[in-house]
């Protein structure tokens, strides 16, 4: 039987509950069609950086670059913090050693879940964000400066957009239209910036329009990323694909995660050439570790991401099969209103939403 080796970071916090239920959901799968999954769980995370000083051991690294692809759960605890005073991140690291620079981020409406805007059309979205996940602003992290001192001192981070970083973002963003256009969506992509104010932007908007003549068939507009803020609560169920600057791609993927009812439906890949890593948008939310009752849905349909990305690389359509499987046993729990996540203000546990799941595969 076709095996796929599977590194698992379940990290802390809800990181390690929803990741339980994903396992579950995927050993679920396995018979249904007909393929093995390898699934090693690896330590990292903020609570190993507490006990041991390291937060990405290099076997777990190794680890993640043997494997067919990484699953990832949530990681970082408020209280644990590096010697700079910032939070312990492992998977930046891992975006930046593994070179993701595909940060994807995929929303849409689910029936049977309450949405917060009350425009009908909001039953329509379903957009996808690109975020560059190399470079941007978030090149400054570990690099800032602060120079002078008392009221003289001025801190500076600094934004890098390279030539190389933002064609290889573009090139993706347009073929992903191009796939969501093959299955029956638009097409178009918005490439979202602050071309009339930063030198680096324009730059980035060049390279974007320059990408983009390669791809006939797929419509483009570029937007300001203050307007965007305001059009995506306005009217979000006119994009489709959005590709944007790492920075702003952080701010933009939490404000459509709240377009459909909050990041507890959020899931999340971070892609590369050759490495890939699937992980829910949300965080350790250590406000509610422990209680059993995380959302799992950001988690389970990030796995079902890894497998479509898995499908397409290994050209194996039992993966898709499993990961649309996944997807619609998810949207039948809501639709028939078996489970309402408590982050909806249901009383569902994470347990009885996977087991939602795991009745309709
Ligand atoms: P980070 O900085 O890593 O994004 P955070 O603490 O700012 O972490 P989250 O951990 O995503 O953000 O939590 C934000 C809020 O959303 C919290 O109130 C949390 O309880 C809630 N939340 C996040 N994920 C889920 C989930 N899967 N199910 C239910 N509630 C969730």
């Amino acid at each position: 039987m076709t095996s796929y080796d599977i590194a698992v970071l379940p990290g802390d916090g809800i990181g390690v509950e929803v990741m339980n239920a994903a396992l579950e959901i995927l050993r679920a799968l396995e018979p249904r069609i007909g393929r093995k999954f390898t699934l090693t769980t690896h330590p990292a995370g903020a609570q190993l950086y507490a006990d041991t000083g390291n937060a990405l051991p290099d076997s777990t690294l190794k680890a993640c670059r043997d494997a067919h692809a990484i699953l990832f759960g949530a990681m970082g605890l408020p209280h644990v913090r590096g010697k700079d005073g910032t939070e312990v991140i492992p998977q930046l690291d891992l975006r930046f050693a593994l070179d993701l620079y595909a940060g994807v981020r995929p929303i849409k409406t689910w029936p049977g879940l309450p949405v917060p805007l009350r425009d009908p059309r909001a039953a329509q979205i379903d957009l996808v964000l690109v975020r560059e996940s190399t470079e941007g602003l978030f090149y400054a992290r570990g690099r800032g400066t602060i120079e002078g001192t008392g009221e003289q001192a001025h801190a500076l981070d600094t934004m890098k957009i390279t030539h190389q970083g933002t064609a290889r973002v573009c090139d993706f963003s347009l073929r992903l239209a191009e796939q969501r256009k093959a299955a029956g969506k638009r097409g178009h992509v918005t490439n979202v910036d602050k071309a009339n104010v930063f030198t680096s932007m324009a730059y980035w908007r060049q390279i974007f329009e320059q990408r983009a003549q390669a791809f006939p068939g797929i419509t483009t507009e570029n937007a300001y990323v203050d307007a965007m803020a305001l059009n995506l609560i306005m009217k979000p169920w006119q994009y489709d694909v959005l590709v944007t600057e790492n920075m702003f791609g952080d701010i933009l993927s939490d404000l459509i995660a709240a377009l459909v009812g909050g990041m507890g439906m959020a899931p999340s890949a971070d892609i590369g050439d050759h490495h890939a890593v699937f992980q829910p948008a949300h965080g350790t939310a250590p406000d509610i570790a422990g209680r059993g009752i995380a959302n799992p849905s950001a988690m389970l349909l990030s796995a079902a991401m890894m497998l479509e990305w898995l499908a397409d690389r290994h050209a194996d359509a039992a993966l898709a099969e499993g990961a649309l499987a996944i997807e619609k046993a998810l949207r039948t729990s809501f639709a028939n209103k078996e489970v309402l996540p408590f982050d909806f203000g249901g009383k569902s546990t994470t347990a009885d939403i996977a087991n939602a799941v795991l009745r309709h595969l």
